[in-house]
């Protein structure tokens, strides 16, 4: 033995040596790629299913769920490189997973292998959102309703989908529920956890479905000092959509857009365009919905008259070609007390 040369500190051996002097056997011997505890817990409610993820209560996919747990719960070797896991998941039971782990990784130059298992065990508790949903809770009502005309149950539905949409984009808060909902006589109401909820969906169905909202507070207590109040928005939506065709000031219009303070409307016999206010409009009657236009093919047309077969005859017509035509177009008609009128296409018509 070369006695002035370099030695494994516990077994003498000859180098290549490692970290803390010691040769590859005697470094493996004491390296651990990873702690991996037997068991680890996790919290899911019971009611809805959401996960608590790190103190918050989130919808988590299973192989997300995993690979959290693994993260959270087992302790890599600080020193370790080009780490590589692979994890299996193996139900055993409804509260029982084993988590397979397959570890890999650099150490000090040296490549460590380990297969390891954990069991993943599920107990039950209640989110914030559920306890207060189960509490009955809430900050404010929005009242569905209409102007001039009775909204069909259909409407309703439509108008009552974009609240998902809504929850969909908006981020996560646990006090983003609906408390409880139904039709009422005239319209249909939902009551929702928060206000902040509740006026997003007024804007979107504003900004959206044009209209009008009204918002009122009430004060239904005190806590620390504080005024505790409710949010009621009534939500007024017009007898109009987007592409109907109403009589206005003894004119045919069609809405294009919602302003916020009311309605964009396009001439149909002249190009014209002009803003109406809520107050302006309440005049305004439905003359036909843009569901009940027809697109029709053209069979002849000169310069200002095109020739088509009427759906419901199939006898030849001809109509006055609108203020804007594109030749080989389709005509948008539509039936007006009797009459044939071709309208010219706004930004959202096509088929
Ligand atoms: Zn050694
Ligand atoms: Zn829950």
């Amino acid at each position: 033995m070369d006695l002035g040369g370099e030695f494994c500190l516990v077994c003498g051996a000859a180098p290549p040596l490692y970290s803390g002097r010691m040769c590859e056997k005697c470094t493996r011997e004491r390296v651990k790629l990873a702690e991996v505890p037997k068991n680890v817990p996790w919290t899911r409610c019971a009611r809805c299913g959401r996960i608590d993820f790190q103190g918050k209560w989130c919808e988590v996919e299973e192989d997300e769920l995993w690979n959290e747990l693994v993260q959270r719960n087992v302790e890599f070797h600080v020193e370790v490189e080009d780490l590589e896991l692979g994890i299996l998941a193996q139900e055993v039971d409804g509260r029982h997973t084993l988590v397979h782990l397959q570890i890999e990784g650099i150490i000090d130059d040296l490549l460590y292998t380990d297969e390891k298992t954990m069991r993943a065990r599920m107990s039950n508790g209640v989110c914030l959102t559920c306890t207060r949903q189960a509490g009955n809770y809430f900050e404010a009502t929005v009242q569905i309703r209409s102007s001039a005309r009775r909204l069909s149950e259909e409407e309703f539905l439509v108008l009552r989908a974009t609240l998902n949409t809504l929850l969909e984009e908006m981020p996560d808060d646990p006090m983003f529920f609906i408390t409880s909902e139904g039709p009422v006589t005239g319209g249909y109401d939902v009551v929702l956890g928060s206000k902040a909820l509740a006026r997003a969906w007024g804007r979107h169905l504003v900004s959206n479905h044009g209209g009008q909202i009204a918002a009122t507070t009430s004060i239904v207590g005190r806590k620390d000092g504080a005024d505790l109040t409710r949010l009621t928005l009534l939500y007024r939506k017009p007898g109009y959509d987007l592409g109907d065709i109403i009589r206005w000031r003894g004119e045919l219009w069609r809405p294009s857009n919602w302003s916020g303070e009311g309605a964009v409307l396009e001439k149909i016999e002249r190009r014209e365009r002009t803003g109406a206010s809520w107050r302006d409009l309440e005049a305004a009657t439905v003359i036909l919905r843009q569901n009940e236009l027809h697109y029709i093919e053209i069979v002849s047309e000169d310069s200002s008259v095109a020739e088509f077969l009427d759906p419901n005859t199939w006898k030849m017509e001809a109509v006055r070609l609108p203020y804007e035509h594109v030749t080989g177009r389709k005509l948008l008609l539509a039936r007006i007390d009797g009459e044939w009128l071709s309208l010219p296409y706004m930004g959202m018509d096509g088929e």
